[in-house]
């Protein structure tokens, strides 16, 4: 069968232009935005319906907004859940759904390397609140499997993760979690449903920053949490306290963006496989980390749980701080920006966003190596692109 055929029928690219039809009222082809922070009822028993029925798309934005209820549908289909919950920030989806499902007296687990906010959840947020992490080194299904407690509650994964592009077996870990109960989430910004569906590997809660990959257009921040129905009129109870409300202008651009989803991940997923062979060949690189290549030490695993790539490199230059920052001055294409997934390429040097702060040698304490290079491939032709690395590299 075409593992893109979705149960109800649609291969994706039908599936993120017609999925959220159903839930349309009126003839319009485009989408309404409704501008509205609150919504009435014709008479009191409606209203005494709205108030007490989960995740209302008509009653008050904070609780739900037509919108969110649109971009939710085309989301969950993609992720294959039953529902999904729509967030102000990808942040915002992930700690909503860390809090409400933990509580004091808790474990943890996640791993050592998590987008950078993530990761200051685990090491500050929920040891304050009285939950204890145990973060294990991703690679590793053992280190997972010995970390369990017997009041282990959550596993926290992120696959690729940003920014090393280092792979977790997601199947396996979920095979460790289900019989003991423990609700597995997963960030999947950077693979995005179209190259791997965590909850198809048996992951509980599937979390986006939708800003990057399904916005697509570095225009709008959002956060979309896929789960069941079970789980989500759970965590709707912290997001409506938490209040991470996507703004229904935001959650229109979102809908838009994700029209283009597949098609943009398809050439995204070439771009990027190409330029990763290409920076591997050129003398002025130390390092190329892209799952996809067969240098990537987890390339089998990547294989078996991802249908593409993804527009994730990772570099190393050969050298150290100037060097790498001589590479990306040079570059005229990719932009010196912060964030990922969008039609533009981007490229950050890490240690740029710490020099500031430390020194060389604490960054290497630190594990930030100073030639270290993310690049989020956009959609620009693939030869254009070269082409600018390349005389970027000759300046180095
Ligand atoms: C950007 C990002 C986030 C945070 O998303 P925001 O929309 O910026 O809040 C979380 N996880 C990953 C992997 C990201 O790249």
């Amino acid at each position: 069968m075409d593992k893109r055929v979705k149960p109800e029928g649609f291969r994706e690219e039908t599936l993120v232009i017609h999925a959220d039809e159903e839930v349309a009222e009126d003839g319009s082809v485009a989408p309404a935005i409704y501008y509205s922070a609150t919504f009435r009822a014709r008479d009191a028993a409606e209203f005494r319906e709205m108030a007490s029925t989960s995740r209302h798309p008509r009653y008050y934005t904070r609780y739900g907004n037509p919108v969110h209820e649109r971009v939710a549908k085309v989301v969950a289909g993609l992720e294959g859940t039953e529902t999904a919950i729509m967030t102000g920030s990808g942040m915002g989806a992930i700690a909503t759904t860390i809090l409400a499902l933990v509580q004091a007296g808790d474990h943890v687990i996640a791993q050592t390397r998590h987008y950078m906010s993530t990761a200051k959840i685990m090491d500050e947020m929920l040891p304050k609140f009285g939950v204890d992490v145990t973060l294990v080194e991703q690679t590793d299904v053992g280190a997972f499997e010995r970390a369990i407690r017997p009041n282990t509650r959550l596993i926290m994964l992120e696959s690729p993760a940003n920014p090393t592009m280092v792979v977790t077996d997601i199947a396996a870990v979920t095979e460790l979690a289900k019989p003991r109960g423990i609700i597995v989430v997963a960030d999947n910004t950077f693979a995005t449903p179209i190259n791997q569906r965590p909850h198809e590997l048996g992951v509980d809660v599937v979390v986006h920053s939708a800003t990057k990959y399904l916005g697509g257009h570095h225009d709008l921040t959002a956060g979309v949490i896929c789960t069941s129905e079970a789980l989500a009129d759970r965590i709707w109870q912290t997001h409506i306290s938490l209040g991470s409300v996507l703004s229904p202008m935001d959650a229109w651009l979102l809908l838009r963006g994700l029209r283009t989803l597949p098609v943009r991940m398809e050439r995204i997923n070439a771009n990027a496989l190409a330029l990763a062979r290409f920076l591997e060949e050129q003398p002025q690189i130390e390092r190329v980390h892209y799952p996809g290549l067969p240098s990537h030490p987890q390339h089998e695993l990547a294989k078996r749980q991802m249908r593409g790539f993804g527009g994730m490199i990772a570099l190393e230059i050969k050298g150290g701080y100037e060097e790498t920052a001589r590479f990306v001055s040079a570059l005229n294409l990719p932009l010196n920006a912060v964030s990922l997934g969008g039609v533009e390429s981007l490229v950050v040097h890490t240690a740029a966003m710490w020099g500031g702060v430390m020194t060389e040698e604490q960054m290497k304490t630190a594990g930030i190596q100073p030639n270290f290079v993310r690049f989020s491939v956009g959609l620009e032709h693939v030869e254009d692109l070269k082409a600018d690395l390349w005389q970027a590299l000759q300046k180095v």
